[in-house]
């Protein structure tokens, strides 16, 4: 479903992604963990378009969003890109919610003026998503209104609003209390078991040991591991293990 090869970022001549390459199956959890610094939020803004990157192939579905061409990255037309930013949504920590929309227009706005969706047809699934996210009652609330939990579970109806194939999550609950994170790891497991294809960068280990198939460990812009979650936490490698020692 998706594929990154030879990825390459750098900002300022400081090399943040250094020969990456990923690719992830329809139905498949994957989780990145790291240390602070390693290049997993930029991974992801590569993966999501929104940082460009100096080179390496972005491929979704067999469809080209950029690819390497001697050495340097050559994006699709805006027409081709538009139709590929269809196919994913992402959960950012801080919700990213549009603070002046009510949580019913936050969640509808995108499928009705992007998509074209029709108006009826995407109220009634917001509705649902609403509804599955534990939030029924909060549809004309303002995001200020809401807890931190309740406005992550919004951004996450907002993300299935639009139907992607893929869904991924920046450190999702890294700006929540402890009892709100829980919260959210609920729904993400839940949508793990509709077999939703996700890739999540988090800090949560036992989480990623629960809902993942496969984790990868990246350290200082490389992959250094990536394998199952019961491999991982039986690693022998050194980094991997001072890395995850520090959860214990
Ligand atoms: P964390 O766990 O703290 O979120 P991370 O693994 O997500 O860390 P990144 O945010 O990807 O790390 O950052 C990797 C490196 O790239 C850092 O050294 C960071 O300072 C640098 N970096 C990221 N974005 C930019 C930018 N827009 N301009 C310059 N440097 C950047
Ligand atoms: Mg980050």
């Amino acid at each position: 479903l998706l594929e990154m090869n030879h990825v390459k970022k750098s900002f300022d001549g400081n090399e943040v992604l250094k020969d990456i390459s990923l690719s992830v199956e329809e139905g498949e959890v994957v989780s990145i963990i790291g240390p602070s610094g390693s290049g997993k939020s930029t991974l992801l803004r590569c993966a999501t378009l929104l940082e460009t990157m100096n080179s390496g192939d972005l491929i979704y579905l067999g469809e080209k969003a950029a690819e390497d061409v001697d050495g340097k990255t050559i994006y699709a037309k805006t027409n081709d890109l538009k139709k590929i930013q269809q196919y994913f949504g992402l959960v950012f920590q801080n919700f990213n919610l549009f603070p002046h929309y009510s949580v019913i227009k936050n969640i509808t706005d995108a499928p009705i003026h992007v998509q074209k969706r029709n108006k009826e047809e995407v109220y009634d699934e917001a509705i649902k998503l609403l509804d599955k996210m534990g939030l029924t009652d909060r549809a004309d609330y303002y995001p200020c209104q809401l807890s931190g939990g309740q406005q992550q579970r919004v951004s996450i109806a907002r993300a299935l609003a639009m139907n992607p194939k893929i869904l991924f999550f920046d450190e999702p609950t890294s700006a929540l209390d402890p009892e709100l994170t829980g919260e959210i790891l609920k729904v993400i497991k839940e949508l793990a078991k509709e077999k939703m294809t996700m890739v999540i960068v988090t800090h949560e280990m036992n989480f990623a040991k629960d809902v993942s198939n496969r984790m990868i460990f990246m350290d200082q812009g490389v992959i250094v591991e990536e394998t199952t979650p019961k491999q991982m936490f039986q690693s022998t490698n050194q980094r991997t293990k001072e890395f995850l020692g520090q959860y214990h």
